[in-house]
């Protein structure tokens, strides 16, 4: 018998197919924010996603795979760091997965994980760091590709400021392929952001579209920096605004009002972190 029929004969790894389960219905439900509060918890699909979670410390409660990663060692691998963690093996039938996952194709492996967030009494800056501040940001897509992108850069991590989307709903999660578990997110209402702020070691910059500063003009290198932006219909409020250093602005041609908000935030974040990023050799 294989290490993994063993864990199946000693029900550390259930079989199901019943939608009607109650482990499943329990997963069905962190689609609902009321949930994933509760339960403290959310999911996150694809196994190389998983795998990632799991070196970077993330707490797994559950994995759920579908019946074909029977046999595949890769998957039995998790399923067994996801035993070793304290945590439950669900193999599921693809009808079953589909519906925890609401998609028609769902990839092969969900996992169910601890919500983490960081205090922001510990964003305790650097030189060269950088953070990202949002006000109020109501899009998942734009959430997810922010978090993304502060990844890619190499940021510190993101301060969500106000009644925002939720960085834990499977939209968000989906969106920032992977990033949620790699950047810290911290959370703050406008009043406790800002007294935070007044301790902030460097420089605080906005963006807003009546930012008098072209950003191209700023020296960011050598201290922390934070940047902080608008929330996609109303932009910063005055109090955020005028809590900055400096108010920038991205020149526009066009007839476009606006960039995109996560849009906006890569097109900073560039030029922020321009003089630490270097083409690495991908040959
Ligand atoms: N109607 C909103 C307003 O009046 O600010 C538009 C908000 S815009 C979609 C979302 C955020 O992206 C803004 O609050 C700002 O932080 C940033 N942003 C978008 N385009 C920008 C630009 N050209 N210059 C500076 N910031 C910009």
């Amino acid at each position: 018998m294989t290490e993994y029929e063993n864990r199946r004969v000693v029900g550390q790894v259930k079989e199901v197919t019943s939608l009607a389960n109650p482990l499943v219905k329990d997963i069905k439900a962190l689609a609902l924010k009321k949930f994933r509060d509760s339960q403290n918890a959310f999911m996150a699909e694809g196994l190389k996603l998983i795998i990632d979670a799991l070196d970077l410390g993330w707490q797994i409660r559950t994995l759920v795979f579908a019946k074909a990663g029977r046999g595949n060692p890769v998957v039995e691998k998790v399923a067994a760091r996801t035993v070793a963690a304290g945590g439950t093996v669900l193999e599921v039938s693809e009808k079953v997965l589909s519906a925890i996952t609401r998609r028609d194709n769902p990839q092969m492996v969900v996992g169910v994980f601890s919500q983490k967030y960081m205090a922001l009494k510990d964003v305790r800056p650097k030189n060269g760091d950088v953070w990202v501040a949002l006000d109020r940001v109501r899009d998942p897509g734009n959430l997810g590709t922010v978090l993304r992108t502060v990844d890619a850069v190499g940021a510190k991590g993101v301060i969500l400021i106000g009644d925002t989307t939720d960085p834990f709903s499977l939209e968000t999660v989906r969106a920032t392929m992977g990033s949620v578990f790699a950047v810290p997110v911290a959370r703050a209402t406008p009043d406790t952001f800002l007294s935070w702020r007044k301790n902030f070691p460097g420089l605080v910059v906005g963006t807003h579209l009546k930012g008098a500063v072209d950003y191209r003009s700023v020296d960011f290198s050598n201290r922390p920096v934070l940047l902080l932006m608008g929330n996609e219909q109303q932009g910063l409020p005055d109090d955020l605004a005028n809590g900055c250093d400096r108010l920038l602005r991205i020149p526009q041609a066009g007839r476009a009002d606006s960039l995109n908000l996560a849009v906006a935030t890569g097109v900073m974040l560039f030029e922020i972190r321009r003089g630490a990023l270097t083409l690495e050799d991908r040959s």
